[in-house]
């Protein structure tokens, strides 16, 4: 199963991909992730990731359509995948629709989580990961069981740098004029699978559910 899931940040994207990888079986390809694991290892794309990310600003098109090649070439993704986070704009769906081509395959859904972007600020600055595990957790909507202290292993929650106020600003600002045109791409492509997301992340997963069929 091929899928792209899309969202704007803080749509809940990262919570329903942990449960989609794990009912589904196919690897979580995460451009976001795979830009903060680089800046982690200190590596040249890291360097050049990071100076837009913590701007808030888009990483340019070249960059990220040549990561997700090189992801989407790995034998891991013979069975399907899940694209979180990518594309983000019309230049990175045409280079993925052509990446596709070349590997024989082609996108089963886009399942578009929706949501009210004046509720998105809320839910971004009150985000806390876990960085051992990845997990993710809202000091309000969904709390750890000890305040601070990852569920899973124990390690303390960090607020990722980018999800200050400011950068979040700046970051849905872009994100939302990316949206439309990327919407209308894979609505025309007969693609698209539009989820409300302002509801409890169970029910917005047993909508997810429906559309893939249960496992
Ligand atoms: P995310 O974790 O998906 O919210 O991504 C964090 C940041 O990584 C974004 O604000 C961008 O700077 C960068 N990024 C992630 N995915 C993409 C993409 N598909 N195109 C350009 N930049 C991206």
């Amino acid at each position: 199963m091929n899928l792209v899931l899309m969202g704007l940040p803080g749509a809940g994207k990262g919570t329903q991909a942990a449960k989609i990888i794990e009912d589904y079986a196919i690897p979580h390809i995460s451009t976001g992730d795979m830009f903060r694991a680089a800046i982690k290892d200190q590596t040249p794309l890291g360097q050049e990731a990071k100076s837009y990310m913590d701007k808030g600003e888009l990483v340019p098109d070249e960059v990220t359509i040549g990561i997700v090649r090189e992801r989407l070439a790995k034998e891991d993704c013979a069975n399907g995948f899940l694209l979180d986070g990518f594309p983000r704009t019309v230049k990175q769906a045409d280079a993925l629709e052509a990446l596709l081509a070349d590997l024989n395959k082609q996108i089963d859904h886009v399942i578009h989580i929706g949501v009210n972007p004046e509720k998105l600020v809320p839910r971004l600055t009150g985000r806390r990961i876990c960085p051992t595990c990845g997990a993710t957790y809202h000091v309000i909507y969904n709390p750890p069981k000890v305040e601070g202290v990852c569920d899973i292993d124990g390690s303390a929650l960090v607020q990722r740098e980018d999800d200050q106020e400011e950068t979040v600003r700046r970051r849905l600002e872009v994100n939302v004029a990316q949206a439309q045109p990327l919407i209308d791409f894979y609505a025309e492509k007969g693609y698209l699978r539009n989820l409300d997301g302002d509801r409890p992340i169970n029910e917005v997963y047993s909508d997810v559910q429906a559309l893939l069929g249960g496992q």
